[in-house]
């Protein structure tokens, strides 16, 4: 009854380092420099280094746009 749990999921998270802006960082620990687009934009459908399906992990995106919107918005106030 618990085969489809989240913490048996066998996928990959890929996340974008905003520091470098192209090198994305695997939940596995690979380190993979796309020059444009992201991972799924590119046709990668799983992850290069343990095969599990990528998936691109844009929670951490949609945070870091809201308080660079809220900034930017107090600096054009
Ligand atoms: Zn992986």
């Amino acid at each position: 009854m618990s085969e489809s749990t989240l913490t048996t999921s066998p996928t990959c998270s890929w996340g974008l380092d905003t520091e470098d802006g192209n090198t994305w960082t695997s939940q596995c620990g690979g380190y993979f420099t796309i020059n444009e687009g992201t991972p799924t934009e590119n046709g990668m459908k799983f992850c290069l280094y343990c095969g599990h399906p990528l998936v691109e992990d844009d929670e951490d995106f949609s945070i870091f746009d809201e308080a660079l919107a809220m900034t930017r918005a107090a600096v054009a106030d």
